[in-house]
């Protein structure tokens, strides 16, 4: 019987791969002008260091988290985000003795046991950035500012962006308060899971997607009232430097994100379909972890929902894969002069391709136009006696006569 991939996985497949390239391209390049370095952590952590770094009162750690005991007896976990692991190691390396500002990227798969629908797999990947040290505003305006320089380079016009500010653990009991005694009411029509975040996380139950939570919340406070007055000077200098850049934003007092650790400002950036990119600031999780007192920003963009944004959108995406040139070969002399060819050229990075399938003439000139070669050649007895290549670009028949010996004529034919 077959086996297939489980639920919730995808397969990359080979025609796919350029979309992956050119994103995954973007993305470094927009990180490198940012001066953001890559970081790799392994796919696997302790679980603890999700309970603590992700919050006990999240989907991920409540319902969604990959965790098994390896054959050690240790409770390990595949990464369901990277913030946590990016933490653990800033700290475990000491990289906070450096100078800061430290500005981190990755790309990395991600395992979350979902309810598997459009957008939402159980093996995702993100491009996420941390930058740790600054409490600056003008440090979250640049983390923005980059998600939204990686949108524009993709040519994506469909994506709006949302911010918020969630306070501190200065402003936030306040709030938490007020909260409490709105729900307190309708305590008993939330769900099973929010009933428990009502103690812990009260905040978390606005951010519940059953039915029953979302209508009780419609009309709960916001926490935009109860912010104090660094959190709210704070808001108002993100806001500024966002618009000395003339990005636009909405105000959503109704975004609190899916994580526990998040202070001050957050955002979202999304279509009607779904939330391509999340994150914010979280000044208190390095500490959380066992680091130093220091600031974070960063957020997490779906490669996934990008890509299918890309696709939506109609947007051309540049192919990687066309073949140059596809040599036939009509006889054993010229099927090996074919095979050298095509080797030099290659060692050149033209992309030229040879008969391995035993064709006749004919049906290599077919599958030549199948794969959309852009030129075709045939290699026989006269062209290896005369040292001659007849070219033939396919897209208007045209063709040009090169000496089969010198590469760079071959070469700048094919690049015309
Ligand atoms: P959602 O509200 O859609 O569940 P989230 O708040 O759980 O998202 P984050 O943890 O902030 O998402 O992850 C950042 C980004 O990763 C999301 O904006 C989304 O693009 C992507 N993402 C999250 N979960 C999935 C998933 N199960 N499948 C595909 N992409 C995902
Ligand atoms: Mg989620």
């Amino acid at each position: 019987m077959e086996i297939q991939a489980p639920k919730g996985t995808k397969d990359m497949l080979p025609q796919d791969a350029y979309k992956w390239h050119y994103v995954e391209e973007t993305l470094r390049k927009v990180s490198k002008a940012f001066g953001v370095r890559e970081i790799r952590t392994p796919i696997f952590e302790h679980t603890e260091l999700f309970l603590r770094g992700v919050g006990e009162t999240t989907d991920i750690v409540q319902k969604e988290m990959y965790t098994f005991n390896d054959k050690g007896d240790r409770s390990i976990t595949l990464k369901p985000e990277g913030t946590a692991p990016t933490v653990r190691a800033f700290i475990e390396n000491r990289l906070f003795n450096e100078a800061q500002p430290t500005k981190l990227y990755y790309m990395i798969p991600c395992f979350r046991y979902e309810n598997v629908q459009k957008g939402r797999l159980r093996q995702f990947h993100q491009y996420g950035i941390e930058v740790f040290g600054s409490k600056e505003p003008s440090m979250d305006a640049e983390v923005i500012s980059l998600a939204m320089e990686a949108l524009k380079r993709l040519g994506l016009k469909s994506l709006s962006l949302n911010i918020n500010n969630l306070g501190c653990p200065k402003c936030r009991p306040k709030y938490n308060e007020a909260l409490k005694k709105y729900l307190q009411d309708n305590y008993d029509n939330l769900c099973g899971i929010c009933k428990t975040r009502f103690e812990k996380n009260p905040m978390r139950i606005l951010d519940c997607k059953e039915k029953s939570c979302k209508e009780i919340t419609k009309s709960a406070p916001i926490i935009l009232d109860y912010i104090c007055e660094e959190c709210d000077t704070h808001f108002t200098e993100v806001k500024r430097y966002l618009d000395a850049l003339d990005i636009k934003y909405t105000i959503d007092p109704g975004i609190v994100r899916g994580l526990d650790y998040y202070t001050k400002t957050i955002f979202e950036i999304l279509n009607d379909d779904f939330t391509v990119c999340g994150g914010g600031r979280y000044d208190k999780l390095i500490e959380e972890i066992g680091g130093p007192e220091m600031p974070a920003v960063g957020f997490g963009m779906g490669l996934e929902r990008l890509i299918m944004t890309l696709e939506k959108e109609e947007i051309e995406i540049p192919r990687e894969d066309t073949i140059e040139l596809y040599i036939g070969a009509r006889g054993e002399d010229a099927k090996t002069a074919a095979f050298v060819l095509a080797n030099k050229l290659r060692a050149k990075d033209v992309k030229a391709e040879v008969n391995h399938m035993g064709r006749s003439i004919k049906a290599e000139m077919k599958y030549a136009n199948k794969i959309g070669a852009v030129f075709t050649t045939i290699l026989g007895d006269d062209e290896l006696q005369n040292n001659v290549l007849k070219l033939k670009r396919m897209s208007d028949g045209e063709q040009f006569e090169v000496n089969l010996n010198n590469i760079d004529e071959i070469e700048s034919v094919l690049n015309s």
